[in-house]
């Protein structure tokens, strides 16, 4: 099988909302794979985007995209895309862009969290209204997990920048907490892609963030759940 290295817009800019592209190949009328994307395949607790993509007067809704073997394959709604075909993209752009705030939220809860505990996150969740954060702790009440939420919350009030780049795998493994999933193994790549936030936070991470904290709003703590030590269970929203 050949896979195509689809370049991903969204890694190196967020903010895109549209691009053109051209169809590689098409599987089955409906799994479509482009020379270069816009939308971000499920993955890393991160769901995937939807969108349009649009073939002359023709419209196709992205309705699912995940990434196959390396592959990132966008399912559309109907058949009628072509190998060749020059296309239009359109993202789901209010979807995308809560998944981005909630992205960002979730690595400040995570870093304050692991910082302040040692916990380790064991899986996360990203909605569009909840987001979903497991984690091994030893301590845990409500009244913690609310402090944290309010440490939280006085950073993502602030001007600070969030950046993304890339660094050499062997250079980035020595930074503190570059890791922060229990079970995650770095990717086997030369690079890592990293997620900065200023004085916060830097995390390997394929997600897509904004670019300042103060774009984010703020969190309020919806449940929490215990599942034993190694999975401590959190809801949170948007207020
Ligand atoms: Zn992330």
């Amino acid at each position: 099988m050949v896979v195509y290295m689809t370049n991903a817009l969204y890694l190196s800019d967020s903010y895109l909302k549209e691009c053109n592209a051209t169809v590689v190949s098409v599987k089955e009328g409906k799994y479509v794979v482009l020379d270069q994307t816009i939308f971000y395949p499920k993955g890393g607790g991160q769901p995937w985007d939807t969108g349009k993509i649009v073939k002359s007067n023709d419209v196709f809704n992205v309705v699912y995209v995940g990434k196959f073997s390396g592959e990132i394959s966008h399912e559309v709604d109907r058949a009628g895309l072509e190998e060749g075909d020059r296309v239009h993209c359109t993202l789901n752009w209010e979807r995308r862009y809560k998944l981005m705030r909630s992205h960002t939220a979730a690595h400040v809860f995570a870093s304050i969290l692991c910082k302040e505990t040692g916990a380790l996150i064991t899986g996360n969740q990203l909605g569009e209204d909840k987001i979903r954060f497991d984690f091994s702790l030893e301590e845990y009440n409500r009244e913690i997990l609310e402090h944290y939420i309010d440490k939280t919350n006085e950073l993502l009030g602030k001007d600070i920048p969030v950046k993304w780049y890339e660094l050499p795998k062997e250079e980035a493994m020595k930074i503190p907490g570059i890791v922060k999933m229990a079970a995650a193994l770095p990717p086997d790549i030369p690079n890592l892609r990293i997620i900065e936030i200023a004085n916060v936070d830097k995390q390997a991470d394929g997600g897509t963030h904004v670019k300042n904290l103060k774009e984010v709003g703020h969190i309020r703590l919806l449940k929490t759940e215990n599942k034993g030590k190694n999975n401590r269970r959190v809801y949170f929203s948007f207020v």
